[in-house]
């Protein structure tokens, strides 16, 4: 890929469909595979991962929101696209767009019914999502007999499937949870099978479902940070690619003297002499105040160069006292050989939280060979 002559993220699709085959193969050939794009893939770019993911014959995708399934649409994407979390503000679009809603609660249930019929539906796919401990959305396992009694003698909806969620998935301190989990779900479809006369499929598993629970896959997966390339697992990590590569540049390198401070509030202040060089990225491009006073490193030239001082909206500053650059030298934050996972460990977050927030103002770019 050429130089980068200011802040990129660049993404790179092989590795997406590196990841994608990989997962698969810890699958039956026939389970379905849901991706997730929610919040910009992961803030990369959800079109394009999308678009790529449809020539690898995904079989749906998943959005948190409407507004998101209707960017897909606008973009051309066909799939099924399973919508997690919709407002019912938004349903009449929803149904205009041919998302497909996640139902998790009898009010939720009764609102998109009238919706439905309001707009004259007839067998309209819906997702019915159930709680079994996480705590988060869905239906109780009590809800069953209620959800038939609802749905009898009308048909403006159809159940095409029916999920839930682990809590601990990646941790396998809570195996017995996540077992326990696998269980009331299998007991719930079992019980909303019978009452309804037919059967949607199941699904379960997130990334690290997939890779600690195979087992319970049903009949389809969802995935999403493995996608891009992160396992939650630092052995995982080694079989999956980083999507998302952020790089930058340096501005300005400085000389600071002994007694000198660099940055809003003097927050470092130099004992001696050092060389701070002046990135154009900032928290208003993702990175967050917590990863400034030293906590995290960018590299420069294969070595490292410390956060130094506050971060500020739109610029940081690094020690690059120790090593050999120049002004307009490529600056690597994260991504191919310095992982996301790492970078965001250094400030006490997940890799989830640092790709989703880099904010659309960064360039993307594309490479798929
Ligand atoms: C975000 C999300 C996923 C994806 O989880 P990963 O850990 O990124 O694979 C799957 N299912 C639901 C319900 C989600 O909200």
């Amino acid at each position: 890929m050429d130089k980068v002559g200011e802040t990129t993220l660049e993404i790179d699709l092989s590795a997406l469909e590196h990841n994608f085959r990989y997962l698969k193969s810890k699958l039956l050939p026939e389970t379905k595979f849901l991706a997730v794009v929610k919040a910009f893939a992961y803030g990369s770019d959800m079109v394009a991962i999308a678009k790529k993911m449809e020539t690898l014959g995904v079989d749906y995708f998943a959005v948190a929101y409407v507004k998101e399934g209707v960017l897909l649409r606008d973009a051309g994407i066909m799939s099924p696209i399973l919508v997690l979390h919709p407002q019912p503000v938004n349903f009449g679009e929803l149904i205009d767009r041919c998302l497909e809603p996640s139902l998790y609660s009898q009010k939720i249930l009764k609102q998109f019914l009238k919706t439905a019929h309001q707009k004259k539906q007839k067998d309209y796919p819906v997702h019915l999502k159930f709680n079994t401990g996480l705590n988060r959305l869905g239906f109780w396992e009590t809800d069953a007999e209620h959800i038939s009694a609802q749905l009898a003698g009308r048909n403006e909806i159809k159940i095409k499937s029916i999920f839930s969620h682990l809590a601990a998935s990646e941790d396998l301190t809570e195996k017995e949870f996540s077992q326990m989990q696998i269980k009331t779900f299998e007991k719930i479809s079992a019980e909303l099978n019978q009452k309804l006369g037919y059967s949607p499929f199941r699904h379960m598993l997130n990334t690290s479902g997939i890779i600690n629970y195979p087992k319970a896959q049903f009949e389809m997966v969802r995935s999403g940070i493995g996608l891009y390339g992160y396992g939650n697992d630092a052995k995982e990590d080694q079989n999956l690619k980083p999507v998302a590569t952020l790089k930058t540049i340096i501005s300005q390198i400085h000389k600071i003297e002994p007694g000198e401070t660099v940055g809003y509030n003097r927050a470092f202040a130099s004992e001696d002499h050092r060389i701070s060089a002046t990135l154009p990225i900032g928290h208003a491009d993702g990175i967050g105040r917590q990863y400034g006073k030293g906590k995290a490193h960018v590299t420069i030239h294969g070595k490292k160069a410390p956060i130094i001082g506050n971060v500020c909206m739109d610029m940081i500053m690094v020690d690059v006292t120790d090593i050999d650059c120049q002004e307009g030298d490529e600056v690597l934050v994260f991504g191919e050989n310095a992982s996301a996972e790492q970078f965001a460990t250094l400030a006490n977050t997940i890799s989830y939280e640092i790709l989703t927030a880099i904010s659309q103002r960064v360039k993307r770019t594309y490479k798929d060979t």
